[in-house]
C-alpha cells in the first residue's frame, strides 16, 4: 500500500496482530511507515489514520532522515564507503557502497571484524618486534580519549575499536607503541627509540592520528 504525503509517496507497511488492540505508526530506516494493529483494522482506517496525522508522521520521517545523515559514511580499513540501507539481510561491500539491513547493527560487525583483524596485526607486530617482549593478550573496545593502552602488569593491550575505520598503518603504529611500553612504562627517549626502531615512520603517522582526535 502506498500513501501520499506532502508531495512524496510513502510505503506503507502493515502488520496485524491478534494481540494488538491499538494502532501504531513508525517509521522504519527505508522511511516506510510501519503500522501495527489488530486484525481487524481496516486499510481505510489505516489511510485515515495516517492521513489525520499528516503532520506528526512527517516529523518522524524527517527524524529518520536526520538519522541517517549522521551514518551516511561506512569506513572500514581506510576506505570510505557511501552506507547505504536496503530490505535485505546483512552486510554487502560494492566498489564504493556498501549495503546493510535497516536493523543492521555497525558496531558489532566492527566488533567482530576487529577481533579478526586487530589479532592477526598484533601477532604481525609481535613477531617483527626486535626485542624480547612477552606475548599480551587483546582486548577491543570503543575509547573516548585514547587509540590504545598497555598494562604491564597483566600484559594486556587494549585497543580503540575506532582504529578497524582507519588505514591499517594506524593501527600498526598503536600496536608497536603499545608493545613498547611492555619494555618503558613510560614515553621516555629510551621508549620512543624503542618506538622508531619497530615502526619507521612513527613520527608522521603519531601526527595524523592526534590530528584525527
Ligand atoms: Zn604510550
Amino acid at each position: 500500500m502506498k500513501i501520499e504525503l506532502d508531495n512524496d509517496i510513502y510505503n506503507v507497511v502493515i502488520e496485524r496482530k491478534r494481540s494488538t488492540r491499538n494502532t501504531y505508526i513508525r517509521i522504519h530506516d527505508d522511511l516506510s511507515i510501519y503500522v501495527t494493529c489488530n486484525t481487524l483494522t481496516s486499510d481505510r482506517y489505516i489511510l485515515n489514520l495516517i492521513n489525520s496525522k499528516e503532520k506528526q508522521i512527517l516529523k518522524m520521517i524527517e527524524r529518520v532522515k536526520r538519522k541517517q545523515a549522521k551514518e551516511e559514511y561506512f569506513y572500514y580499513l581506510g576506505k570510505k564507503y557511501d552506507l547505504v540501507y536496503l530490505n535485505k539481510k546483512g552486510i554487502t561491500f560494492g566498489e564504493e557502497k556498501v549495503f546493510v539491513s535497516n536493523d543492521f547493527n555497525l558496531d558489532r560487525w566492527y566488533k567482530k571484524e576487529a577481533e579478526k583483524v586487530f589479532q592477526i596485526e598484533l601477532d604481525k607486530m609481535y613477531n617483527s618486534f626486535i626485542y624480547k617482549i612477552p606475548y599480551p593478550s587483546l582486548c577491543i573496545r570503543k575509547m573516548k580519549t585514547r587509540w590504545g593502552v598497555c598494562n604491564v602488569k597483566t600484559h594486556k593491550v587494549t585497543l580503540n575499536l575506532e582504529l578497524i575505520k582507519k588505514d591499517i598503518k594506524y593501527l600498526d603504529y598503536v600496536i608497536v607503541h603499545e608493545l613498547s611500553h611492555l619494555l618503558y612504562a613510560n614515553h621516555s627517549k629510551a621508549f620512543w627509540d624503542c618506538v622508531g626502531e619497530n615502526f619507521k615512520d612513527y613520527k608522521k603517522i603519531r601526527k595524523e592520528l592526534k590530528q584525527d582526535e
